[in-house]
């Protein structure tokens, strides 16, 4: 066990079924008055509803799109600053959460967003507080202070405590509705989280605890909310998994399954997850050593290996993407050389080398 570590952790967080219909007494509790929600544009019906129900909902936008551009939080400020809020309500998967925390982030700012996405200028702490209400099990990013935003082309993961939610709904009934494909894309960007979460350099003893559990519950439940997206206790469990996955790697940071994902999704359109899964089984092969074992046996395989054919099985079974040819790769070394220039690639615990990553995708011809 590693002996020294630290572990900082802030968010409230209120799980359970239908509790988000407790988010007035949350907005009662901490004197919130004026909010402004941000959602994803399959969720305006359901933030319409909340802000009829909450007074204190003075404005809705739910023009972020998945991949969310730093455009869209632009206009996402200017509608924050009509209603001039005192607290933002994130209601969507990763693109609004991540959208709201800069939106949260930057109110009091009079300097250009871009400053801050290039981070060349640091975040002030004077900002507003986000609720973090996630529809889908998979993001983790309601206990994170991680935002990953796209400006044009271009993909950044920006960290900063700024970021970091004031609190967190996680009811898994607003899952019900994700349908099956995006259900296993986001079970298995969890998974990436509570993998690369345990085996990140920054590993500590904390979160190897909550990747455990993480990795168990997901490969315990996934199928059956794939299979049956209405079995409540299934999504009851993605979310918790998914939670916890998102308390690890909050702490250890991803490693290369999110370095590797961000030229997939950049250059081949390959949403988050999908592109997650697509090098997941294969960096559990590079980085299995006995920590792994250790892991695998607790999410009851025998040994790593067998956790990886599990993966492969899932992909297959959702038809999502397995083989360069499906992805649209021609250009192995090019994609290698991008995904070799991920900071995040850094924290793999086996040091990643170009003829590393070139075989890895060889391997997936
Ligand atoms: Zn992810």
């Amino acid at each position: 066990m590693k002996k020294e570590f630290s572990f900082y952790h802030q968010v409230r967080i209120y799980f359970g079924r239908g509790e988000v219909d407790n988010l007035s007494r949350l907005l009662n509790e901490f004197g919130f008055k004026r909010a402004i929600v941000i959602c994803d544009p399959f969720f305006k019906d359901k933030a319409l509803q909340m802000a009829k129900k909450e007074k204190k909902i003075k404005a809705v936008f739910s023009d972020i799109k998945p991949d969310p551009q730093l455009a869209d939080i632009t206009t996402a400020m200017q509608v924050e600053q009509t209603i001039n809020a005192d607290v933002v309500i994130a209601l969507g998967g990763g693109s609004a959460i991540d959208s709201a925390k800069f939106v949260a982030a930057l109110k009091y700012s009079s300097f250009d967003i871009q400053e801050y996405y290039y981070q060349k200028r640091s975040f002030s702490y004077t900002k507003i507080p986000v609720i973090a209400i996630p529809t889908t099990a998979g993001t983790g990013s309601e206990v994170t202070q991680v935002a990953v935003i796209n400006h044009n082309d271009e993909k950044r993961t920006i960290s900063d405590k700024a970021f970091l939610p004031f609190a967190c709904i996680v009811d898994s009934s607003l899952t019900l509705t994700v349908p099956p494909k995006m259900t296993m894309i986001c079970g298995l960007d969890a998974l990436s989280h509570a993998l690369e979460g345990y085996w990140s350099v920054h590993n500590q003893p904390i979160c190897d605890l909550y990747s455990k559990e993480s990795v168990k519950l997901i490969m315990e439940n996934l199928e059956t909310a794939f299979d049956n997206g209405k079995d409540i206790e299934a999504r009851d469990n993605m979310s918790y998994a998914s939670l916890l996955a998102g308390l690890s790697f909050a702490q250890t940071k991803t490693a290369a399954v999110h370095a590797c994902s961000y030229p997939l999704s950049i250059d081949y359109g390959m949403p988050h997850g999908e592109a997650c899964a697509f090098t997941l089984d294969k960096f559990i092969e590079i980085n299995a050593d006995e920590r792994l074992e250790e892991l695998s046996r607790y999410a009851g395989f025998s040994n790593p290996l067998e956790m990886t054919d599990e993966i492969k099985r899932l992909k297959k079974k959702a038809e999502l993407k397995t083989t360069l040819k499906d992805a649209g790769v021609e250009d192995i070394e090019g994609l290698a050389k991008k995904c070799l220039n991920q900071p995040l690639i850094k924290n793999n615990p086996k040091k990643i080398t170009l003829d590393i990553l070139i075989k890895l995708f060889e391997g997936l011809r």
